[in-house]
């Protein structure tokens, strides 16, 4: 049963490897930044309520993202394993997954922390030209990224639960990397 964390800061390539990872694995890539782009897309209630926050870089009130997250792992197929993208993003996030997953007696295997120099991940994120992809809002979100997010490789690492990967390098090389750590893991 493959169940992996995918923690990284923005640019960093964690949504492209999720999601081709999760193809060969058959099992879903859950991101709570696509999920709340479709739900803003979609002008549904958490849409509107998330809106702001992502537009500026800042992180959207816990409280939304863990109902959200909740819902999306109890649907059946996150019962043949998943890959979360984007969360858990805070302290209090990654305390409420770990109460979340005890309660329905499922374990993450790892969590997969892609590290990528600063000036690599700002070029890349200019490059792809999203809407919350200016440079101003960029260099807050590295900053938010630092101050709640960088803290979860200790709390992760301290648990033994940390992989640490090399996200600067090609695609198809961090591809075999990740496929070399889920082998790893589904041995006998
Ligand atoms: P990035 O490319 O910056 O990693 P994501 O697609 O993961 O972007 O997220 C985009 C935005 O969605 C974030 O800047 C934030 O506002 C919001 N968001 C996504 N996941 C979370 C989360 N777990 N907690 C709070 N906000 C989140």
């Amino acid at each position: 049963m493959v169940r992996l964390i995918f923690l990284g800061a923005p640019g960093a390539g964690k949504g492209t490897q999720a999601q081709t990872l999760a193809q060969r694995q058959h099992i879903p890539h859950i991101s709570t930044g696509d999920i709340l782009r479709q739900a803003v897309a979609q002008q549904t209630e958490l849409g509107q309520k998330a809106q702001a926050y992502m537009d500026q870089g800042e992180l959207v009130p816990d409280q939304l993202i863990l109902d959200l997250v909740q819902e999306r792992l109890k649907q059946s197929d996150a019962a043949a394993g998943w890959i979360l993208d984007g969360f858990p993003r805070t302290v209090t996030q990654a305390t409420f997954l770990d109460e979340l997953l005890l309660r329905m007696s499922q374990i993450c295997n790892y969590v997969v922390n892609f590290e990528v120099p600063d000036d690599i991940l700002i070029g890349r994120l200019l490059g792809r030209g999203r809407k919350d992809d200016t440079e101003e809002v960029i260099r807050h979100r590295l900053d938010v990224y630092r101050q709640q997010t960088a803290p979860l490789i200790d709390f992760y690492r301290e648990r033994q639960q940390l992989v640490s990967i090399n996200g600067n390098q090609p695609i198809e090389q961090v591809n075999h990397q990740l496929d070399q750590i889920v082998q790893k893991n589904s041995a006998p």
